[in-house]
Order: structure tokens, then sequence, then C-alpha cells
């Protein structure tokens, strides 16, 4: 398990981290790479959020780890963003092709990229598509994680003044 999150982007957060009782088997995140009728692999996508509160950019990581094989090392790592274009351009100071990018799901460049991220990108991009409700969760978690950071900032808040009293 320490090599799965030392492989991990040291920046973004994987959701169960947040949420520890997540069953990441029951959570329909998979992805299969196929060959016409051949299965080549079966993917989990494991969901990243950003940890900063005051941070709105409405957008996950994805890494896909190999099922079967259950190496610690991450096949593909996939950043997406569900908010519009302007919103993109603005938050970030985007060009309008990078706020595109980040709404069709790009390969992130500086991550590695191993033999089928190609695939898993394209796979990605359908359950974007086809499945409203993969995309509704992940909305939600993005949602979750932001909820639980500003509830912790909250109660740092409110324990500082009393302990200052003391
Ligand atoms: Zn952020």
């Amino acid at each position: 398990m320490i090599s799965l999150m030392e492989s991990l982007s040291t920046y973004m957060v994987p959701f169960n981290i947040f949420f520890p009782e997540t069953d990441l088997l029951r959570s329909g995140n998979f992805f299969k790479v196929m060959r016409g009728e051949e299965e080549l692999g079966v993917f989990i996508a494991l969901e990243l959020y950003c940890p900063d509160p005051g941070c709105d950019c409405q957008k996950v990581l994805i890494q896909f780890f190999e099922v079967i094989n259950q190496e610690p090392r991450a096949h593909a790592s996939l950043s997406y963003g569900w908010e519009s274009i302007p919103f993109y351009q603005k938050w970030g100071r985007m060009t309008k092709k990078e706020a595109l990018e980040m709404k069709e799901g790009y390969l992130e460049p500086f991550n590695p990229q191993l033999q089928y991220a190609p695939q898993l990108l394209e796979a990605f991009r359908s359950r974007i598509k086809e499945d409203p409700q993969f995309l509704e969760k992940l909305k939600l978690h993005y949602t979750m994680v932001k909820d639980k950071i500003s509830q912790k900032e909250e109660h740092k808040k409110n324990v500082t003044p009393f302990r200052s009293r003391i």
C-alpha cells in the first residue's frame, strides 16, 4: 500500500483517503481495455481531488491501476473537468485550447503513461458521455471532499480562540 501511495501525485488526494469506508470494488469505477473481443486488461479508476479548501478547480485526476496484476504503479493518469470552457479560462487562466482539453479529459504530460493509456482515455471519455450517473458521482465526490476539508478548517477556527483564552 505504501508503494501505491508513493506513486500517487502528492498534490491531489485520493477520495478514499477522505472517505476510507469507500469500497473501491463496489465503486463501479472499472474500465476494460479490449482489442475486438479480446480483453487486454481490467483497470480500476482511482479518483483524486484537490485538497485545498480555497481552490475551486472543479476537476478530478483519475489514475488507472490494473486489477489483476495489482501492480502498484498507475497505468495512466488523466485530468478531467466538468465545468464550462470560460470557467477554466478564467479560473486557471487557461488558453481556450487548454480549457477544451480539460473538458474532454487529457493524459497528464508529467505522469507516466503506459501502453494502454490512450485506450483508457478513450474509455473514460465514452463513460462520461454515456453514463450521466458516473459524471454526477465525480461531481458529488468533489463536493464531498471540499465540504469535508472546509469543516476541518471551520473546526480549527472554532478551536483556536478557545485555546488562546487559556
Ligand atoms: Zn483545486
